[in-house]
This record gives structure tokens, sequence and C-alpha cells, in this order.
């Protein structure tokens, strides 16, 4: 009975995974492009194409536990090369919010899983990137306060760090974009 509960979790994994991505996992037929193209495969546990076949797999927990999907820098190169057009890098999205959603820590990329849950944050709030914002949120999140502080008065001297948020104007649809994800 128990097996027959495993697969069938499994089954749902991949087909959750499928839902939210719009795309179908069984178009990738493992040919390697996109990992051979990838920038940071070098740092990864598992290659791009290894995660596609994982997660039709089922392979919940090595999936979501993966270095891979916190280090993918959403450059999008592995899906520009894939010949089927599979959504490579919008596979590492779905994974990492599911990792998110279902309170998964990282445990050896903590800081870009805070990284990526701030940036998230500030998006939602202000329709786009408040840098301020945002150093500031992760830096009280990680307690590195006073790292790369040096770089500040520069960054706003050059006009990267701006001293208030440009919302935009329609903040209710960036929420809907957010809720149609969910
Ligand atoms: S390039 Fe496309 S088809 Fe080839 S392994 Fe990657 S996702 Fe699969
Ligand atoms: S989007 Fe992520 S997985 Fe794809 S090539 Fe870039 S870093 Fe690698």
């Amino acid at each position: 009975m128990k097996t027959v509960i495993n697969e069938q979790e499994r089954r749902n994994f991949a087909r959750e995974v499928e839902s939210k991505l719009h795309d179908k996992l069984a178009k990738c037929y493992q040919c390697g492009k996109c990992s051979a193209g990838c920038p940071v495969n070098f740092e990864m546990d598992f290659t791009p194409n290894q995660i596609i076949k994982m997660t039709e797999l089922g392979m919940t927990d090595r999936v979501l536990n993966s270095k891979t999907i916190w280090l993918c820098v959403s450059c999008n190169t592995c899906s520009t090369r894939c010949p089927k057009g599979f959504e490579v890098a919008g596979i590492m999205d779905v994974l990492r919010e599911i990792a998110v959603n279902r309170g998964i820590e990282s445990k050896t990329e903590k800081e870009v899983q805070t990284f990526h849950e701030v940036f998230l944050d500030n998006v939602k709030s202000n329709g786009r990137i408040f840098e301020l914002e945002l150093v500031g949120k992760y830096k009280l999140k990680t307690k590195h306060l006073f790292r790369d502080m040096f770089l500040a008065p520069k960054m706003i001297e050059k006009g990267k760090l701006k001293m208030h948020s440009d919302k935009v104007s329609d903040i209710n649809q960036i929420a809907k974009i957010f809720k149609d994800f969910e």
C-alpha cells in the first residue's frame, strides 16, 4: 500500500511542476545541450537536464534539496539552447517556489534562498526592484550588516541606489501575477 502512495506522490509532483510551468517534462529528450551551456553547472550537484529527468521521475526530495535550483542565475541560456523549446530556466523558478512553499530550507545555499525570498517580496510590494529596501532587508536577514558597505556611496553617486521607490502605477496587476502563479 505504501508503495502505491509513493508512486502517486511521485506522479503528483511531476504534474504539479508541469502545471506551474505550462510545459511537458516529456518534451526533454536528454540531449544535454542546456547543461553544456549553463555558466554555473560546474558548481551544481545535478546538471539541469538531470534535474528535469529527476522531476519527471518524481524524485521530490533530491530535487527540492538540490544545490542546483538555488545556484541557477536565471540567465536563460539553457532555454535558448534547447532544441525542443523546453522551459529549462522556468523549471528552476518553479522548483524554487515549490521548495519555499513547502518550507524546505537549503542546507548549502541559505543566503541565495534568502536573497530569492527578499527579491520576490520586493517585486511584490513595488512592482519593480527598489534596491535600497532589497539590500537592507537582505542584510538584516543574513546579519551581514557591514559587508560591502563601502560600495554604497559609490552606487548612490552613480545613481544605482535610489533613495525612494518608483512603484509601478497599477500595483494590483502585480498582485494578480503573483496570485496566478500561486
Ligand atoms: S536541451 Fe532541451 S531537450 Fe536537451 S536536455 Fe536540455 S531540456 Fe532536454
Ligand atoms: S538559467 Fe539557470 S540552469 Fe539555465 S543556463 Fe542559466 S544558470 Fe544554468
